[in-house]
């Protein structure tokens, strides 16, 4: 490989990072307001009407569109850089079923690898490579 061929690599990877990064802002960002929102509107709706159907339909709608934010939430952070296996150490991006399915504490998940087949908790990272 030459100079060339090197540099535009790390420039490239670097890019891929920056694009993840954001990508993990943008569904923090999303999840926190969302959340925010969410119970405020819940509060106020209990304080404001006690009781009644306005009240029951308020709470389900906002839950439905907070259930929906969730779920793009998990997509965005599907999209955002790569899992490490804890195994064996290679990097992968698992499918949006697998990663909903998957336990997991913060942005850890317990994935299977691709690799090596070992199920083990895959941390979040930026990075193709190190
Ligand atoms: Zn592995």
């Amino acid at each position: 490989m030459n100079k060339k061929t090197d540099e535009l690599q790390v420039e490239l990877a670097r890019q891929d990072e920056l694009k993840n990064k954001k990508l993990m802002t943008n569904m923090w960002v999303l999840l926190c307001t969302t959340s925010i929102f969410y119970i405020g509107i819940i509060y106020l709706a209990i304080f404001a009407l006690k009781e009644g159907p306005l009240l029951g339909t308020i709470v389900g709608v906002s839950t439905v569109i907070f259930v929906i934010v969730a779920f793009y939430a998990l997509k965005l952070e599907v999209e955002a850089g790569y899992y490490k296996c804890n195994n064996c150490g290679h990097r992968f991006i698992p499918t949006y079923w697998a990663a909903l399915w998957a336990p997991h504490f913060h942005t850890t998940r317990y994935l299977k690898c691709p690799e090596c087949n070992n199920r083990s908790w895959a941390k979040k990272v930026m990075t193709k490579e190190d």
